[in-house]
């Protein structure tokens, strides 16, 4: 593992995440939701922030961009199909492309749904994924620029990362998604076990956020489009997944 990871809370119930490459000291800040506590963790670690990693345009996580660079002269890097929306863009990367951030190898993942531009980093080597507001502990993000059909294949792409993936999703938004997911599967015991879980971590005030891909793939509805029980509850039985992820994300619309 060449990098460490610092979350930060941000905002209401944002999280923003510094990487720093324990090689070089090369260190991104994934998004910008909030400067002053990104500036304090900085400090905290004695670390030179040389990057800034979007996910997409969201004021929640592009809204420091500006204040940030003219403070540390750092470089951003964002998503090629959205740059006129990311301030200050000095990068513009696209599907697949791998980059360095210092020694670490860092992929880009074009996951279009929540906005047209979003993208994710996978620091493969390190096991780590940045989802932005695609993927949520339990959920997903709302589409409000894209079809279910380019959702869903962007939470395909994410599910295919290997399991031991940790999951950095940008909102604490777990226990909400916990009460609505019991709702459309109330009989996978995975699921029951972690929504019990998460009321005591919550409680505690503690994070729910990493998630893992293996621990999403056994107990989030949004991407367990083949579970018998979620097809009965929401009468689709034996729907395609992009109907079921569809009527999954309609009905937490509403939830
Ligand atoms: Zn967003
Ligand atoms: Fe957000």
């Amino acid at each position: 593992m060449s990098i460490q990871v610092k979350q930060i809370s941000c905002l209401d119930d944002n999280y923003g995440f510094l990487v720093h490459d324990t090689a070089t000291g090369a260190t991104a800040s994934i998004d910008t939701p909030e400067v002053e506590p990104i500036n304090k963790a900085l400090a905290d670690e004695g670390w030179t922030l040389t990057h800034i990693l979007n996910t997409h345009h969201h004021f929640d996580h592009a809204g420091g961009n500006e204040a940030l660079k003219a403070q540390w002269s750092c470089q951003v890097i964002g998503a090629a199909n959205d740059a006129e929306r990311i301030p200050g863009i000095d990068r513009q990367v696209v599907d697949g492309e791998v980059f360095e951030l210092g020694s670490a190898s860092v992929q880009v993942l074009e996951v279009p749904g929540h906005t047209s531009g979003h993208i994710a980093y996978h620091f493969a080597d390190d096991k780590v994924a940045f989802v932005g507001d695609t993927l949520f502990a339990l959920g997903c993000g709302r589409m409000f620029e894209g079809t279910a059909e380019q959702m869903w294949s962007s939470l395909e792409k994410l599910m295919a990362l290997p399991d031991e993936t940790l999951v950095y999703c940008a909102h604490e938004y777990t226990q909400a998604n916990a009460a609505f997911a019991i709702t459309v599967e109330p009989d996978n015991q995975a699921l029951q076990a972690r929504v019990e879980e998460i009321a005591s971590l919550r409680a505690q005030g503690i994070p729910t956020v990493p998630t893992s891909i293996g621990l999403e793939r056994q107990t989030n509805p949004f991407v367990r489009p083949d579970s018998g029980n979620l097809q009965q509850t929401i009468d689709l039985v034996g729907g395609d997944p992009v109907a079921i992820f569809a009527e999954t994300r309609k009905r937490k619309d509403h939830f």
